[in-house]
């Protein structure tokens, strides 16, 4: 296949993370339980966003100018979905990530309730009126018994192709508690996604609160190296050796300097961890990816051509757009130094190696 301009992804490329948000909560009272909607109409809830103030609304990197809708949230349009990505850049597949505050809520019910309005939701206003589209499943992080029933209530719908957690929960992700998740998503060959973000029940610094979305926002990359200690330590890749786990909107350039403390410290204290029998850093090149957008590419050919080097694979990276949020200008959604061979790697054959259910038709 030809080279495509600059930065623009290969035709049939897979967008790994899109994000669809609900234009507002009334739209999933149908989707409901009745118990559930009688609750919520009572409360009043279905008045409230609940979308999770990473950023202020109107902050410009919530959403890149031209993809701002006039009267609603960007992100809450199909049609606008279909023009801005999906025709535009010629995407095979997208895969639509909500973020959402029920994966943040303390109660596990209504954290469940939400979760099982927003995936029903997803199913028939997205899902059902474009083939293009597939979706991670929304769980209840808090509860990974209620996650796990969510996980097989949807596993029969192959448009669900990956399990969706947040980087930063109420315990280290891979704590024992967390593994009925794992568990579930493997039996049915789901990857699981962490997406940058947190619930808030610890501070996103080690340190304690910051007083900035800044603070918060550059302190994700440690949340996501800690979240990669804790599965790869406690053995979670060991336990469920078919699972995958995608790291959305992580960056990449943190990584091979974190892997490198990784093996050096385990080398020093491996006989805590006897079930890790060889270097993190093979595990993590065996089961983790990590997707594109944003992009922390250092600003020569040279200095990315070292970077890839240190990741040592190039089945790692997923192509991903992060729409709507503004990461790039134009079409220019990938770095245009890579080679076409790594192009084509990140846009169509990783993403099909990592998610199995896609379909795997020939590609022009
Ligand atoms: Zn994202």
């Amino acid at each position: 296949m030809d080279r495509p301009a600059s930065g623009c992804p290969v035709p049939g490329a897979i967008d790994c993370d899109i994000h669809a948000a609900l234009p507002n909560t009334r739209v999933l009272l149908p989707y409901f339980e009745p118990y559930w909607r009688e609750h919520i109409q009572r409360r009043g809830l279905e008045r409230d966003s609940f979308e999770p103030s990473s950023y202020p609304a109107n902050a410009p990197i919530n959403k890149r100018p031209d993809w701002a809708l006039a009267d609603a949230p960007a992100g809450s349009s199909l049609t606008a979905l279909q023009g801005h990505i999906l025709d535009r850049l010629s995407i095979r597949h997208g895969i639509l990530n909500v973020i959402h505050g029920a994966q943040v809520m303390f109660s596990e019910d209504l954290s469940l309730a939400f979760c099982r309005a927003i995936n029903n939701w997803i199913r028939a206003e997205w899902l059902d009126r474009d083939a293009r589209l597939c979706a991670s499943i929304v769980v209840p992080p808090h509860s990974a018994e209620l996650a796990a029933e969510e996980i097989e209530r949807l596993a029969p719908d192959p448009r669900f192709v990956q399990v969706l957690l947040l980087a930063m929960a109420e315990l280290p992700l891979g704590r024992r508690q967390n593994w009925p998740i794992y568990r579930a998503a493997e039996k049915f060959g789901l990857p699981v996604g962490i997406h940058a973000g947190s619930s808030f029940r610890h501070p996103p610094s080690a340190l304690g609160w910051p007083s900035y979305y800044l603070e918060d926002y550059v302190s994700q990359s440690q949340g996501f190296a800690a979240a990669l200690n804790s599965l790869v330590a406690e053995g979670v890749f060991v336990k469920f050796p078919a699972l995958k786990v995608v790291l959305i909107e992580s960056g990449v350039t943190w990584l091979p300097a974190s892997l490198w403390r990784l093996d050096k410290t385990w080398r020093g204290v491996r006989a805590e961890t006897p079930w890790l029998e060889q270097l993190p850093t093979e595990t993590v090149r065996e089961h983790v990816r990590l997707t594109l957008q944003p992009f922390d590419a250092p600003p020569t050919a040279q200095q990315l051509e070292i970077v890839l080097e240190q990741l040592g694979s190039d089945r790692m990276l997923l192509f991903s757009t992060d729409y709507p949020h503004w990461h790039f200008d134009g079409d220019d959604a990938l770095p245009a130094a890579l080679p076409p061979d790594l192009m084509r790697k990140i846009c169509i054959d990783n993403p099909l190696e990592t998610y199995t259910r896609l379909v795997k038709e020939p590609v022009p």
